[in-house]
């Protein structure tokens, strides 16, 4: 059989033409990235440097991903995102599944962990996005960020859905083995469902292809891309990127979710005397999602089978607003504190402003993401005055300014002007 005449690494497997270099010695073969492997193997017991990612690596085991536990994981996600303990322990635990799984690929046993992609369900700006992109940081895995709405099947006019790994190819600066172990993060996926089925679509999408062909990558296949994104076109070079090992975290906020799990559970519980709910019952209505409530939704149930992992997300209360204005490492308020602190002014907010300010949000319904938009529309005329006026040395906000009764008050200096860095 010409497959005879291949010769593989003896240790992983590969054959010759999937490895970099194949050392052998009479019919004893190995490869690069098993010897590297190796070493780092010994480097660690010997407390010997570890080699740097070549390239940036070809699997796991020398591409620089940094496994940490979930408990680690969660940890790091604790600082930068607010609430959302389901969600959290899902990914982190997912994440961790996903990185040992590409351990484990060259395991000689049957035992082949499947992928475990996650599906993020949850109202807008409620830290989506957020929790995708502090993981790929604290991974150090290229990450690519695409809307499911402008996707549509090859061919049409939009964004080949292809193109998502042209972006993460590039997010890896073009190291496609690196980019083979990325994430990528697919938000508003509940807008391309078959179109029939879901009560909120407003735009006109190709739903259900868009569907399949994003099914094929999520899935894991060996696909081409053109390095720079577009169309295809049959004289241009093409990058080819394996899909199989990309986490794919899929985020939507489902709107009409709650009536299909409603009819289900109603319909369900009618032989119970029909059990009243009550409103928290309501609230919760979405933790009791079940993948076949996804398909009535409109999503293939191809798709939602290949989404293991389904997390739901709590909508953001007024406590979580405030201490998402504070908390977080980069919170906004932070973020103002050290932009006046470069003018030496010191910033000041008020509790009761910090309340009105989540107060505010909640009624426009924009989740955390309409936090800056308040604050920065209070503090834009000051942050165009104080600059140029030296005498200010504080900046306080209060409840009154964020209902537009005050403007902010201002503490000037006594005697000696405000020193200029
Ligand atoms: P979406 O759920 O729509 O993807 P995002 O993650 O994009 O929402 O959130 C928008 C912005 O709101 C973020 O950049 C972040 O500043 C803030 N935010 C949202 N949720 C949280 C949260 N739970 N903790 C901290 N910040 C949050």
């Amino acid at each position: 059989m010409a497959n005879d005449t291949i010769r593989k690494c003896s240790f992983c497997g590969k054959p010759e033409d999937k490895v970099r270099t194949l050392f052998s010695a009479g019919t004893s073969h190995i490869c690069d990235e098993c010897v590297l492997y190796c070493y780092n193997v010994l480097a660690e017991q010997e407390g010997l440097p570890a080699t740097k990612q070549r390239g940036k690596g070809k699997n796991s085991a020398d591409s620089g991903i940094t496994l940490k536990k979930p408990a680690e994981i969660k940890a790091v996600l604790d600082e930068y995102v607010i609430g959302q303990e389901e969600a959290k322990i899902a990914l982190s635990v997912a994440v961790y599944n996903h990185y040992k799984r590409i351990l484990s690929l060259n395991d000689d046993d049957d035992v082949e962990i499947q992928k475990s992609n996650v599906l993020l369900l949850g109202p807008t700006g409620t830290g989506k996005t957020l929790l995708a992109q502090t993981l790929a940081r604290l991974l150090n895995v290229p990450f690519a960020i695409a809307d499911a709405t402008t996707l549509t099947e090859a061919g049409y006019v939009g964004d080949d859905v292809e193109n998502v790994l042209t972006r993460l190819i590039q997010a890896a600066d073009y190291n496609v083995e690196a980019a083979q172990n990325g994430i990528i993060y697919i938000d508003e996926i509940d807008k391309i469902s078959r179109k029939s089925e879901n009560v909120s679509i407003t735009r006109d999408v190709s739903g259900e292809g868009v569907q399949q062909a994003l099914l094929k990558i999520v899935e894991g296949c060996v696909s081409n891309v053109p390095p720079q994104g577009g169309r295809k076109h049959p004289h241009q070079e093409f990058i080819q990127i394996d899909t199989k090992n990309i986490l794919f975290i899929c985020g939507g906020a489902f709107e009409g979710l709650d009536s299909v799990i409603k009819k289900r559970t109603e319909s369900s519980s009618l032989g119970f005397g029909g059990k009243v709910k009550s409103k928290e019952d309501d609230n919760n209505i979405m933790k009791r999602v079940v993948p076949h409530d996804l398909v009535k939704f409109g999503i293939v149930p191809e798709l939602v089978g290949r989404l293991p992992v389904i997390t739901v997300l709590d909508e953001l209360d007024e406590d979580a607003l405030c201490r998402i204005l504070t908390e977080p490492k980069n919170s906004l308020i932070k973020q103002y504190t050290k932009l006046f602190k470069l003018d030496n002014i010191d910033f000041e907010i008020t509790e009761d402003a910090k309340r009105e300010i989540a107060k505010r949000t909640i009624e426009e319904k924009t989740g955390a993401r309409g936090l800056r938009a308040i604050v920065e529309k209070i503090l834009t005329k000051l942050m165009f005055e104080a600059p140029s006026d030296d005498e200010i040395v504080g900046i306080k906000i209060t409840a009154e300014c964020v209902r537009g009764e005050a403007e902010p008050e201002i503490t000037r200096a006594v005697s000696s002007a405000r020193k200029k860095k």
